[in-house]
């Protein structure tokens, strides 16, 4: 772990006006649900482009709904980690305003974040497509799935955005007025190669924003649009720059 950076990044924290948090499947990682990239689980027996897309969910909700069960099993059970856990004492500390995750697991309120804007939604929830009820997934056994709506027995849908839906406009309205009024972003896990949610860093970089990347590799704003990437896992750097940030202030 590079010291240099950890401290750098504490001192960019506590000078600015205010910093932001932006995530992706990367912090969720060392809690036990794999990223889209990675080598093994999830995503090589399911290809997102496939089963990701709400097209693919229309035309056969059966097969989509073989992944969407995997994936409502690991969210249901995983448990935040330390990076999320850090994020939070950030936003206690009051030196986090917001967390604008890409995930749809829960972890960063799990964790303790109180403002968190899920950017694609959430996988705990799920509604009827035809009347809009509905359901908390913890509510839900696995054997129900693929549930039915309770009112009216049409299919239901967890909460996500899926390829080809709307952002959610509450959480786009505000997390770009987020990105646009920060001096500081924590660009924490993520690819940042599907757009707009990857539009947050650049939206703040362009308002004149500091851009601190973490993640285990470079990325297309690595050099572009991050100031500096500190290299490794997010459980292992976000609690070293709040020790550092404490130790500082
Ligand atoms: P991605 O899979 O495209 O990229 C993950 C990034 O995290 C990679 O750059 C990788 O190098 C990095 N990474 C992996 N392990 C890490 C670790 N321990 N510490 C730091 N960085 C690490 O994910 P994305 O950019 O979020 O885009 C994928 C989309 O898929 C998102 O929009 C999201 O909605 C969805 N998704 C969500 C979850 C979840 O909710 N946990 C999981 C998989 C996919
Ligand atoms: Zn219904």
């Amino acid at each position: 772990m590079n010291r240099q950076l950890i401290q750098k990044a504490a001192e960019d924290i506590l000078r600015s006006k205010k910093t932001i948090a932006f995530t992706g499947a990367g912090i969720s990682v060392e809690s036990g649900i794999p990223d889209f990239r990675s080598a093994e689980g999830l995503w090589q027996k399911y290809d997102p482009e496939e089963y990701a897309h709400i097209h693919a969910f229309y035309s056969d909700p059966d097969k989509v709904w073989l992944m969407l069960k995997d994936m409502f099993t690991l969210v249901m059970t995983a448990k935040p980690n330390p990076a999320h856990i850090g994020l939070a004492e950030l936003e206690q500390m009051g030196l986090l305003s917001t967390v604008i995750t890409q995930n749809v697991d829960g972890l960063h309120q799990a964790a303790g974040s109180k403002n968190v804007i899920e950017f694609h939604g959430s996988h705990r929830t799920l509604s009827c497509l035809k009347c809009s009820t509905t359901l908390d997934g913890a509510s839900l056994k696995i054997e129900d799935l693929p549930a039915r709506c309770p009112r009216c027995s049409s299919l239901l849908k967890p909460d996500v955005v899926f390829f080809g839906e709307p952002i959610p406009p509450k959480a786009q309205t505000y997390s770009f007025r987020e990105s646009k009024s920060c001096g500081t972003v924590l660009v924490i896990g993520t690819s940042a190669v599907v757009y707009p949610a990857a539009s947050i860093p650049i939206m703040a970089k362009e308002e004149g924003a500091t851009i601190i990347e973490i993640n285990m590799e470079p990325t297309p704003l690595t050099g572009q649009i991050s100031d500096y990437l500190i290299t490794g896992s997010a459980g292992k750097i976000i609690p070293a720059i709040v020790e550092e940030v404490r130790r500082q202030r």
